[in-house]
């Protein structure tokens, strides 16, 4: 699908767009998956002893952040730099598909996240801390204050 004509001793350009869900599929990624096109641009260059493909890969991600679970998405530039194998070479002609492929999985961050500071969801009342502290903080003992309390509930006793 995404083939390009080698050329012996010099680079060859290219550039594809795919729309992502057909590229990739739904299931691609375990959290999230690719909306709208794909853009895949750069070069085959062969310097006489191997062939290489350089370029990039611009696409964006839907997820749910691991922290909130609020639906985000995120745009991504991935840079390829790969020394392409024989196999890879089919009657003058380079299938890139692959290729995509495994740098798209490989990039992908371990976590994702809405924003880098996100303050996650309250454990208690399940809030969205991003939207400002829930009724449950309140109740947070300053560990400073914690010797006072206990003695005050000895008093008591
Ligand atoms: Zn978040
Ligand atoms: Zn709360």
């Amino acid at each position: 699908m995404l083939k390009v004509q080698i050329s012996r001793g010099g680079s060859v350009p290219f550039e594809f767009k795919v729309a992502a869900d057909f590229f990739c599929g739904k299931n691609f990624l375990d959290n999230g998956s690719f909306i709208g096109d794909i853009q895949i641009s750069g070069e085959i260059i062969n310097d006489g002893l191997k062939f290489v493909a350089r370029g990039k890969i611009k696409c964006r991600k839907q997820f749910s952040c691991d922290r909130c679970l609020t639906q985000s998405t995120v745009d991504q530039d991935v840079n390829f730099d790969e020394e392409l194998e024989r196999a890879d070479i089919v009657d003058d002609y380079v299938e890139l598909t692959e290729l995509v492929r495994d740098n798209l999985i490989a990039s992908q961050p371990i976590q994702n996240l809405c924003r880098a500071d996100c303050k996650g969801l309250c454990p208690v009342c399940g809030k969205n801390l991003n939207d400002g502290a829930c009724e449950c903080e309140t109740f947070t003992v300053d560990p400073r204050l914690a010797p006072l309390i206990n003695l005050k509930s000895f008093e008591e006793v």
